[in-house]
């Protein structure tokens, strides 16, 4: 008989939004995903011993694939919350993370939460930045497929905020070379990152086993050493 292929080697397919540097993105001379979460997320298939199959969605198409079992893990620097946790698992938190303000350099006036009520202002769709402006009274708040996207907006003067999760700022503005926007609030909210899965899926605690190991043999140190030191 031909014996089965064991569960254990099967590739975990794995989604992302490949468009948030420095947590995922494309490499730009050899197009393969790179980034904080995507070597995080091989170190942990390694664990595992499991390949690692990357599923490129839209940001917003990841909790709908989850739920569908096309993919069996999101990393996406993707914040925990609540309402996400009623309808997945998360593993334990791995980043800490939270949102910024990100204006024109020669805006003056925008300094804080309070100063974006009745502000227009861009952010990627299904994200707790876009809940988040959403909330502020007042705002006309436009939705981009992309960090990215919606920090063009903010350049061509149609709006007058960002507000995105501040590591990704950050890097756009320092490592990227994004001229003319400056970042005004670093961490205004405290949120953090987590792997999410297909509700009460059996691979959570594997998952979180794989953290933990890397966590104390200083795999997990190096890899944010290599993304985040300086
Ligand atoms: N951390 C934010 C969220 O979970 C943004 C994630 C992202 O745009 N990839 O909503």
């Amino acid at each position: 008989a031909i014996p089965a292929i064991s569960q254990d080697s099967k590739p975990l397919r794995i989604g992302t939004e490949p468009t948030f540097p420095p947590f995922e993105m494309q490499d730009k001379n050899t197009g393969k995903l790179t980034g904080f979460d995507i070597e995080l997320l091989e170190a942990i298939g390694e664990e595992l011993k499991r390949p690692i199959e990357w599923v490129s969605l839209p940001f917003d198409g990841l909790i709908p694939a989850l739920q569908s079992g096309s993919i069996d893990a999101a990393v996406s620097g993707m914040t925990i919350t609540p309402e996400r946790a009623q309808t997945l698992s998360f593993s334990r938190p791995y980043f800490k993370a939270g949102l910024a303000i990100a204006v024109q350099e020669s805006n003056d006036s925008i300094k804080s939460f309070d100063d974006l009520k009745g502000k227009r202002i861009a952010v990627q769709i299904g994200t707790t930045g876009a809940s988040t402006a959403t909330a502020i009274e007042g705002t006309k708040v436009s939705q981009f497929d992309s960090a990215a996207l919606a920090l063009q907006e903010l350049l061509n003067g149609k709006v007058d905020a960002v507000v995105n999760d501040a590591a990704v700022t950050l890097y756009a503005v320092k490592e990227a070379g994004l001229k003319g926007v400056k970042v005004v609030g670093e961490q205004i909210t405290e949120e953090y990152y987590g792997i999410a899965l297909p509700k009460n899926s059996p691979l959570v605690n594997d998952i979180n086993n794989a953290l933990s190991t890397l966590l104390e043999n200083g795999k997990y140190e190096a890899i944010f050493q290599k993304w985040f030191a300086g």
